[in-house]
């Protein structure tokens, strides 16, 4: 069945063909196709950018009402048959069915949030004073690049798109080469309700097609969620153009433990949730642990023995609790780093259980690491891990803590656990990052009216929320002077 699934471009209301194409495979059978993909090139970048931005003189003239409707349509589109994309979904993305429906659900309410937020599109400001008067308002922006990740492509995706459309933009979008299946599927049926060149989708390679996204002269912004690495060469490559942009990046967040916290199940079960969710292959899983001394060796051992009952195996075994990486980059730069740690002090506690009955190396599998005795400088607490390896680091002072979790140049999530939630409150604001999590620090915790995204060199401007929507259009006043 899976091997059936060809998905093409999509551009001016039409599905495009490629002679350019690449396999999709299965992260846990990492020789198994399970589809194929077209590839764009820079000339269909170029046809599509034209497309959307003629599509772009009726769309902005189109109610926001309207325009919300269609946000809905494909949130229901996507709880209807939800079950049948999450099957698709964990093929070519290696996550268990659960995480690959919170992937899609998590979209589907992204883009319910966005379409009940009319009024913010059509807001006016009018000021009346002795200068004159001054109406504020917004208008859309015209074309708008959007490139996804892999790793949460669907939710990710949605979070770009969904304001980006209600704001009355058109758009080109990229899914990621190592996950590009459901996304496509899913935009393909959004941009089947939409006038033609509205949404236009192009897979390809982020050097050609991504490249020429960001590059082209009409668009006028690129939203962008990948790694800080190549968020550094979106920003050279618009520079040229001066685009607005959007950028959520890499994080390597920290969750603190103060001794006041009670080392209990539902601690240990939401710091499993934090670390290991979708392989630890997201931007704001907690990525270093610190725990107070007092608290410190209680905290590891439970930890530990909770990590060790995670069953490693294929995302469709029911029970799977943590899938495989998604993809050879990925797995080598995991195993790099593990290899790394083995070679200095640290102890390295390699838990879990693999119940599947295929070869370990059949898939870009890594089992549940705990490190311990591990340096602040050491690259697993410097580098973003991005796979299931968490090294917990004790601490004396606050202060300490704090310092210790600012010392990086991430600053996209951290977290506070303490049984005084005002005092949790108090450390969050001496944290540099985007956000901050009481008590809680895992996939979800971030709902999409909540604004996000991250400080120094995890990201400009802020996903999810009004705010998101806000970076979707410009600013325009508009003033009558009566003093001059
Ligand atoms: P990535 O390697 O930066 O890729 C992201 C997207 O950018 C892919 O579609 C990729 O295309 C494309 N791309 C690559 N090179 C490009 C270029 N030169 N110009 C334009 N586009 C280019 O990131 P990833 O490995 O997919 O995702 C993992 C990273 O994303 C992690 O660092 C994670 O923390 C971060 N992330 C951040 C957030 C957030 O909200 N802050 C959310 C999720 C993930 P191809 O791969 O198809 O070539
Ligand atoms: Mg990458």
């Amino acid at each position: 069945m899976a091997e059936t699934i060809k998905e093409t471009l999509y551009i001016n209301g039409t599905a495009v063909t490629s002679t350019n194409t690449k396999k999709v495979y299965n992260p846990a059978r990492s020789k198994e196709s399970v589809g194929e993909i077209a590839l764009g090139s820079e000339e269909d970048v170029n046809y599509a950018v034209e497309a959307a931005d003629l599509a772009w003189e009726q769309w902005r003239k189109t109610s926001a009402a309207d325009r919300a409707k269609v946000l809905e349509q494909v949130a229901n589109y996507i709880h209807e048959n939800s079950n049948e994309l999450a099957q698709m979904l964990v093929l070519e993305h290696g996550k268990t069915v659960q995480e690959s429906l919170g992937d899609l659900l998590g979209a589907a309410n992204v883009l319910r949030y966005y379409s009940t937020l009319v009024d913010e599109v059509d807001k006016e400001e009018v000021v009346e004073n002795k200068q004159g008067k001054m109406v504020l308002t917004h208008q859309s922006m015209g074309v708008v690049s959007i490139i996804v990740p892999w790793n949460y492509p669907i939710i990710l995706g949605y979070l770009m798109l969904a304001p980006a459309l209600l704001a009355g933009n058109t758009v080109v979008i990229k899914p990621a080469t190592y996950c590009p299946l459901t996304l496509t599927k899913i935009l393909k049926h959004m941009a089947s309700l939409l006038p033609k060149g509205v949404l236009n989708i192009i897979s390809g390679s982020g050097s050609t097609v991504g490249e020429a996204m960001i590059k082209h002269p009409t668009v006028r912004k690129v939203s962008f969620t990948g790694s800080t690495e190549v968020g550094v060469s979106v920003i050279k490559n618009s520079a040229s153009t001066i685009k607005n942009l959007s950028l959520e990046l890499g994080g390597n967040d920290a969750a603190i433990v103060l001794k006041d916290k009670d080392i209990d199940d539902h601690l240990i079960e939401e710091m499993l949730k934090g670390v290991f969710t979708a392989c630890g292959q997201i931007c704001y899983n907690i990525k270093r642990i610190y725990v107070q001394k007092g608290n410190y060796q209680t905290f590891v051992d439970r930890f530990i023995a909770a990590a060790n009952l995670i069953k490693v195996g294929n995302g469709l075994n029911p029970n799977t609790t943590m899938g495989p990486l998604n993809n050879k980059p990925q797995f080598d730069s995991v195993t790099t780093l593990l290899n790394e740690i083995k070679e200095t002090d640290a102890m390295v506690n390699i838990v879990g259980e693999f119940i599947e009955e295929t070869a370990f190396d059949d898939g870009y599998y890594v089992m549940p690491t705990v490190v311990t005795n591990v340096k602040q400088e050491d690259p697993i607490v410097q580098k973003e891990q991005f796979g299931p390896i968490i090294p917990i680091i004790p601490f004396d002072t606050e202060e300490e803590a704090i310092q210790m979790a600012n010392d990086t140049e991430f600053g996209l999530g951290n977290s506070v656990w303490t049984n005084d939630v005002e005092h949790g409150f108090e450390v969050a604001r001496k944290l540099q990052s985007g956000s901050v999590f009481v008590n809680i620090h895992r996939a979800g915790a971030s709902g999409p009216n909540m604004p996000f995204g991250g400080f120094k060199q995890s990201g400009i401007g802020r996903g999810h929320g009004v705010e998101a929507l806000k970076e979707q259009m410009e600013l325009q006043a508009v003033i009558q002077r009566t003093d001059m």
